[in-house]
């Protein structure tokens, strides 16, 4: 489920209570494709919806936040409905409350496709819309039932050469100048198009396997990250590394290798880790990440804010970068409580001397702010979305002056 074509066949309702808002989702589907975009105003409105026409929804997107039947609600009584149905959640409520209700969502049985920020781009959207497989249109999602590809179809992807790094700019806010890149994985699915991590991340750490990719994000990213400093560009790449990669002592001199294999130094990289993941191996990940300081590597704490956990052991290492999660980003201008997060580990970054990366700048305003927040680093579809090797080092080009 991909295409402009298969979209404009889905039949979708939008609930939310906002009429700017509800316009806005609406338009932004319709332009995506959809032809069959359906509107309520709380969540009342759309039961009597799904009550009374002959045939069901194929997704629906709804707000949390609204008079009458709030959104949890709504969700109960989405699951007891009985036809199958996929949900996106679009809210700008607080991480933590967003998380706990996709908890609940799960829990009573719908097929829930994901979350999208208020306001949300046409890309969020998509990538979530594409998960609603003709799997989930047949038959009832069990609970906590999300990802659309089976394990086997995934390994056998990644094995078959299938899965490659796009790469998002990371540039100084003060100059605009380029600092580097994230590599972000995707799958280039023969039928189904290019696959988002969502579809596979959970899967690949849960059974166990995200080594396997990994290595394949490593080895393509530094390899990419050489060809565009051949080429006169400098910057590092930054990959993001699951904290299960981690557990075995030997891991750090294992990334050493598979970089200075594709020419370039520890010094170019840098391993981000996010905030919320856990470990049971806390010594060999210690042994691991101090490793892979003294090699030189830069090491980023990925999502700050979110999560609580094992970092705290992990504080005692040196961490070079700290990335702001994207909700308190996208958020600050606009809440209070994001706002103060967004600050706060502002200055958590200078009191450490580390380098601050705003991500998820979506818009002028989140940019303007950040500006003024003089964080160092940005990164968000503001600036430019993920892009494969080859259109990354175009981008470049036409950006940046080559290194004489
Ligand atoms: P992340 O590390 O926090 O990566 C940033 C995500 O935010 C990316 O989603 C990126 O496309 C998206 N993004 C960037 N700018 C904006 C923006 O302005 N607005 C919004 N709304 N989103 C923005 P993506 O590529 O779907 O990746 C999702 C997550 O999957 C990543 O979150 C990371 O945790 C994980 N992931 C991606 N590649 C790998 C990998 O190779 N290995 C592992 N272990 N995890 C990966
Ligand atoms: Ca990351
Ligand atoms: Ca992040």
């Amino acid at each position: 489920m991909a295409h402009a074509e298969q979209i404009a066949d889905l039949r979708l309702l939008v609930v939310e209570d906002h009429g700017f808002q509800r316009w806005m989702l609406a338009n932004t589907l319709a332009k995506l494709g959809a032809r069959y975009v359906f509107l309520a105003e709380d969540g009342e409105a759309a039961m009597k919806l799904l009550a009374n026409l002959d045939a069901p929804f194929d997704i629906v997107v709804s707000d949390l936040d609204m008079p009458k039947m709030d959104g949890m609600e709504f969700i109960r009584h989405l699951g007891d409905f009985g036809t199958p149905v996929s949900l996106i959640i679009a809210s700008g409520l607080e991480p933590s409350i967003i998380a706990s209700v996709e908890k609940m969502a799960r829990a009573y049985g719908v097929n829930l496709l994901g979350t999208v920020p208020k306001p949300s781009t046409a890309k969020q959207l998509l990538d979530l819309i594409q998960l609603h497989g003709p799997s989930h249109a047949r038959q009832r999602a069990a609970p906590s039932v999300r990802i659309a590809f089976a394990l086997d179809e995934i390994l056998a992807g990644l094995r078959n050469g299938e899965f490659e790094p796009f790469f998002q700019p990371k540039i100084e806010v003060r100059t605009g100048k380029v600092r580097g890149a994230e590599a972000l994985a995707r799958w280039r699915h023969s039928g189904k198009g290019l696959v988002a991590p969502y579809a596979f991340i959970e899967l690949l750490e849960e059974s166990g396997h995200i080594d396997e990719l990994t290595w394949v994000m490593l080895e393509k990213a530094a390899a990419a990250c050489g060809a565009w400093q051949a080429a006169g560009f400098d910057g590092s790449v930054s990959v993001n590394l699951s904290l299960k990669s981690l557990a075995d002592p030997r891991a750090a001199e294992r990334i050493a290798q598979v970089v200075t294999r594709q020419n370039i130094t520890p010094r170019d990289v840098i391993l981000e880790i996010t905030e919320s993941a856990t470990t049971k191996d806390l010594g060999s990940t210690l042994e691991n990440l101090s490793r892979l300081r003294m090699k030189g590597f830069g090491l980023a704490i990925d999502d700050y804010g979110t999560g609580h956990s094992s970092m705290q052991h992990l504080s005692q290492i040196a961490f070079t970068e700290l990335k702001i999660d994207q909700s308190f980003v996208r958020n600050a201008s606009t809440q209070e409580a994001s706002r103060a997060m967004l600050e706060s580990s502002l200055e958590l970054a200078a009191k450490l001397k580390i380098v601050a990366v705003a991500e998820g700048v979506e818009m002028m305003v989140d940019w303007d702010l950040i500006k003024k927040l003089d964080c160092h680093l940005a990164q968000g579809y503001f600036i430019a979305l993920p892009m494969d090797a080859g259109a990354y080092l175009r981008w470049l080009r036409e950006r940046e002056r080559p290194r004489e």
